[in-house]
């Protein structure tokens, strides 16, 4: 039987069919759905942590105890997990373990577009690349015996087309597994000096085994077609170059490291032209070239953004090597450019108010990641920088370190979710180095830019159980902080006096802008009305960045569908030419 399933659906099929019973992850896009589909099969065990390092160490774990699992993350949630899965690779496992990177060349949703072939490779651990849904669900049990077979982690490779495009999949039934026995052995998993010295060797001798195995794998193949033009490539770029080069011989490689020398030397050898299509980094290229062939890469293909048949019909044409009578027929015809959709906060969203707020006390604010970094795009272009997960904190102490005047006038704006994934220490930090910072935590209830997934705070698991709730300001009291406050961040005049008020205070505070999102708890207050004899198009309510308003014939205007009744478009037009919608029925 076929489903239509996604990437990330096949990956969690996969699992559940390869015998996984133990899953962790923290969300991100594009990985998300695969955590949430895996923990509605029966038998598996799944859970969100509160971020990628903690999902690592929970996996480990479970694969120490016998069971296979899988993590999944994001590319940049590799960063967080670094630390553990480099190690990893020393120990090895007991149950096999897999961990899914959803990278996402494009940066349709990250804040870089890092290539994590290349954390494999640094690693030393396995690297398959699946290129499309078939491939990914039947990777994930593959991957799973290699790490068995091999007693190391493997990383199963996907970028964004593939998570999130659809294709038919082979469904097949759940194969009975129990738990592999443990044996204590701390030779092999207490790493300290003298045995880690011993692993670092074993990891060796697993990666030539390994070497051998990608050479015969049916992961790694030859398609002879042509022999003027041979192509080196795998994952998603596969699908484009058959398309594109229908007459191209092509080595498709689904394990990418370690890489089968001999086999790449054979197809090297037997073609006129060598190419490599990959996204990204030249990750296969340099590789290629250290073997002593001659081949093109990175020289026609580009570096950055993902690929696709029109790219690599441009790029081949102006190399040569496709004849511009040959490029295959656009499939449809061209039709309209979309209008631009900027990115932009929900009308109603909490955290426009606390933004607004922020941006008329000229407050040098420092970002984090969620929906909430969207206030730094205009209108309401409050905040002066956004690197990573928890970084706002950190930032926001440097900067008063390094200029006492900025101290007084720093705010660092981080999210409920992003706060416990990895915020904790960055205020600890404040409190123990005599910090003046400021941090507000934008509590919405949620993990929502990923889609509302549930997190430590939420009082729910993934398994859909309840659970203890953390208390946000017990939380923060208990790391030193001594002024705590909770605001509403609809409520601008109490928004403003707190913010005011705590970056005077010249110690460190932490002001909670507490508000559900909006999409979670969908309140119904009736619509924001504009009384257009009063309105003078002034335009200020605009500044908000709520979709819901425009200006029409000169004034104001406000999409009664869109508008949630948020009123803070009420309290900034100082004509009173917007009223609440109860107001104006009265
Ligand atoms: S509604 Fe008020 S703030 Fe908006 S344009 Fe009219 S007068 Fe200005
Ligand atoms: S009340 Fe005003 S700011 Fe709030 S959603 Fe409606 S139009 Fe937007």
């Amino acid at each position: 039987m076929k489903e239509l399933l996604s990437g990330n659906e096949a990956i969690a099929r996969g699992a559940y069919e390869s015998g996984v019973t133990v899953a962790a992850a923290y969300p991100g896009t594009p990985s998300t759905e695969i955590l949430e589909n895996l923990a509605r099969y029966p038998g598996v065990y799944a859970e969100w942590a509160p971020n990628e390092k903690v999902a690592v160490e929970v996996g480990i774990g479970a694969s120490l105890a016998g069971a296979r699992t899988l993590v999944a993350m994001k590319h940049v949630g590799v960063n967080v997990a670094a630390d553990p899965l480099l190690t990893f690779a020393y120990t090895g496992v007991n149950g096999g373990f897999v961990l899914v990177s959803a990278d996402d060349p494009g940066i349709h949703s990250s804040q870089n577009e890092q290539d994590n072939r290349r954390y494999a490779y640094f690693a030393k651990i396995p690297l398959l690349e699946p290129g499309d849904s078939q491939e990914a669900k039947e990777m994930v049990g593959l991957a799973l015996d290699i790490s068995e077979k091999f007693d190391i982690p493997v990383m199963l490779r996907t970028t964004t087309r593939v998570s999130h495009s659809q294709g038919l999949v082979e469904i097949g039934e759940p194969k009975p597994r129990s738990l592999k026995p443990y044996a204590r052995d701390a030779r092999k998993y207490l790493m300290v000096p003298a045995y880690a010295r011993l692993r670092r060797v074993a990891l060796e001798e697993r990666l030539a085994r390994l070497k051998e195995y990608s050479e015969n794998s049916p992961l790694n193949f030859i398609e002879w077609r042509g022999r003027a033009v041979g192509v080196i490539t795998s994952g998603v770029s596969y699908q484009y170059v058959r398309e594109v080069l229908p007459g191209a011989s092509v080595l498709k490689l689904g394990m990418t490291n370690p890489l089968p020398e001999n086999l790449i030397k054979k197809f090297a050898g037997e073609v006129e032209k060598l190419i490599v299509v990959e996204e990204l980094e030249p990750y296969l290229e340099e590789q290629v070239r250290a073997m002593g062939f001659k081949v093109s890469g990175k020289d026609i293909v580009p570096y950055t953004g993902e690929l696709d048949p029109g790219v690599l019909t441009r790029v081949f044409t102006e190399a040569g090597i496709l004849e511009p009578s040959a490029a295959p027929a656009a499939a449809l015809p061209e039709g309209p450019a979309a209008p631009g959709r900027p990115p932009v906060m929900c009308p109603g969203c909490p955290h426009r108010g606390l933004f607004y707020a922020l941006r008329g006390l000229k407050l040098t604010v420092t970002g984090d990641i969620g929906c909430y970094t969207l206030g730094g795009l205009p209108p309401l272009e409050a905040l002066d920088c956004c690197i990573c997960m928890g970084a706002s904190i950190g930032a926001a102490h440097g900067a008063g370190k390094a200029d006492p005047a900025l101290a007084g006038r720093t705010v660092a704006v981080i999210g409920d979710s992003t706060f416990l994934h990895s915020g904790l220490t960055g205020l600890l930090n404040v409190v123990y180095n005599r910090g003046s910072s400021t941090v507000i935590i934008l509590d919405n209830g949620t993990t929502a830019m990923t889609g509302h997934q549930d997190h430590p705070g939420t009082g729910r698991t993934l398994m859909g159980e309840p659970a203890p709730a953390v208390d946000l300001e017990a939380l923060v009291r208990a790391l030193g902080v001594r002024r705590v406050r909770v605001v509403d961040p609809l409520n601008l005049a109490e928004t403003r006096a707190a913010v005011e008020e705590e970056v005077a205070a010249g110690e460190p505070s932490v002001i909670i802008s507490r508000r559900p999102c909006v999409l979670l708890k969908k309140e119904t207050r009736p619509a924001a009305v504009v009384l257009a004899e009063k309105c003078r198009g002034c335009k200020v309510c605009l500044r908000l960045g709520c979709p819901a308003i425009s200006m029409k014939d000169g004034r104001a205007a406000v999409d009664p569908i869109a508008c949630t009744g948020c009123e803070l478009c009420v309290q900034v037009c100082r004509e009173g030419a917007l009223l609440k919608g109860v107001e104006a029925c009265d």
